[in-house]
């Protein structure tokens, strides 16, 4: 199963952060709030750079989940 990676969209403020520095992972959703969207591209990822990523949000919106769906601190 590995790590997974989800976006709180009650958190997340479209800083846009997670998107510009992993386009391959990241997007805004469609509509106004363009709030960012995890992309099948997380699955190719390690834990450590899953949990680095997440730790590039300025509001801490984005969430890392271990194989046995734990959140994973971020660094
Ligand atoms: S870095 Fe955080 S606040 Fe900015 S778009 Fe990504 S999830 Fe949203």
């Amino acid at each position: 199963m590995g790590e997974r990676a989800w976006v709180d969209h009650d958190v997340c403020v479209s800083s846009g952060a997670c998107v510009l520095e992993a386009p391959d992972v990241f997007a805004y959703q469609d509509g106004p709030e363009a709030l960012a969207v995890v992309l099948p591209g997380a699955a190719e990822l390690s834990r450590d750079r899953l949990v680095e990523l997440a730790g590039l949000c300025p509001v801490g919106a984005i969430r890392v989940y271990g194989d046995d769906g734990s959140e994973l601190p971020l660094s």
